[in-house]
């Protein structure tokens, strides 16, 4: 008799993330500039943190009501108002999680019935995938690469049959960079429309797009109905630690989605909620502060990667460039293997995010411009003794 296994098989079958299995080799090497992991490199403004501070000093220690602070949800609200005019209501239509990870997980889980197909544009985010198979479904991948790592009209439609359910789109892109605008998420409206298809929309690097406005994508006319929008605190206000994000959607869906999170996370931690108040009150400043940051640094690493002859995209968002490395004859682990090795350079080799994307890395510009500085000549090193073709 086969012996039964005591973890699930869909667990078991789980590849882990490749970005984790790649940073275990830093893990105990001296003087490597990481350009690895996709976090702010700022600490969280004072302001915030001191708001946290305060709660505990307050007294603000107990559970809060599972859908998050009625405070924190009509900041949220006022705030996509303002900013965009967005009109959610904070009792029925916004759910405060564990940030977007929880946020992502639980739209699935709402939406997903078994065999029902995701949509997901790649290279994308690490999680997309096998969040979309425990929650029973099946990720159908839409390759990019050929349309500048966009996802066109035209590629989405393509890939539309009766199973589908939803397209997860994340924009601007983890790990491209890439963006959209206005004009070309029309064109992707109307496919999802015209097949009745949701949007999960993962906007979480919205605030830092650089080159023109985002736009969120349920402000699009028609597809607010159709849209889960996703949205956190961890990247634009430089909170990863404070766990919290946030979901706008359709009652009904954000009703399903309550049940879910009301059992498995009852709430998320009321000195993280309390300091997210904070942050939508006063934390624009520093939101700009850090985008101007950002912008320069992608001036310097892209023109940088160019100059040694890394074709590199200029990235309209986020804080990530997508190189590519074809010219070295390496594959990307091989070279970020290497370039680690080596140089003590950590980036992120692109399979991590779509096993066919070997001829590109993941650079990372959360990182100090003197590290981005001396990334390059180290790369530049590197790249004098490593194979170009
Ligand atoms: N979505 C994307 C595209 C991301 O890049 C990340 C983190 O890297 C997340 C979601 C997770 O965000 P959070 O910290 O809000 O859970």
């Amino acid at each position: 008799m086969q012996k039964p296994k005591i973890v699930s098989q869909k667990v078991h079958e789980m590849q882990p993330s490749g970005i984790r299995a790649f940073f275990d080799l830093v893990l105990g090497m001296e003087d490597v500039i990481s350009l690895g992991v996709g976090e702010p490199d700022f600490v969280t403004p004072w302001q915030i943190r001191e708001a946290g501070i305060y709660s505990l000093e307050e007294g603000f220690t107990s559970y809060s009501s599972n859908k998050g602070l009625y405070k924190l949800r009509l900041s949220v609200s006022r705030y996509l108002k303002n900013r965009y005019g967005l009109q959610y209501c904070p009792d029925e239509e916004i759910l405060i999680t564990v940030g977007v990870s929880e946020a992502f997980d639980l739209a699935l889980r709402a939406i997903i019935n078994p065999g029902d197909k995701i949509l997901i544009p790649s290279p994308c985010y690490v999680s997309y995938g096998p969040l979309v198979e425990l929650a029973g479904g099946i990720p159908v991948y839409i390759d990019t690469k050929k349309e500048s790592f966009k996802l066109t009209p035209k590629s989405l439609e393509q890939q539309i049959d009766k199973k589908c359910k939803a397209l997860i789109l994340n924009y601007p892109t983890n790990p491209t960079g890439v963006s959209y605008t206005k004009r070309e998420l029309e064109g992707i409206k109307k496919v999802l429309l015209k097949y009745k298809l949701l949007c999960i929309s993962d906007e979480i690097y919205g605030d830092l797009t650089y080159d023109f406005e985002h736009t969120p994508f349920p402000t699009l006319s028609g597809s607010k109905n159709n849209t889960i929008y996703l949205n956190g605190f961890s990247k634009s206000y430089a909170m990863t630690g404070w766990r919290v994000g946030f979901v706008c959607g359709p009652k009904e869906i954000i009703a399903a989605m309550t049940k879910i999170h009301q059992y498995t996370i009852m709430c998320v931690s009321i000195t993280s909620q309390m300091a997210a108040c904070e942050a939508l009150q006063s934390g624009r400043e520093s939101v700009e502060e850090m985008k101007r940051e950002y912008k320069r640094r992608r001036e310097l690493i892209v023109d940088g990667l160019n100059r040694l002859g890394l074709s590199c995209m200029k990235p309209q968002g986020a804080f990530y460039a997508f190189p590519s490395i074809e010219k070295t004859g390496l594959d990307c682990l091989e070279f970020s293997r290497r370039l680690l090795k080596e140089e003590k350079v950590a980036v992120v080799p692109a399979t991590a995010f779509g096993k066919d994307y070997t001829d590109n890395i993941r650079i990372s510009y959360a990182s100090s411009f003197e590290n981005l500085k001396e990334a390059l000549v180290r790369i530049e090193k590197f790249l004098k003794t490593n194979g170009r073709k």
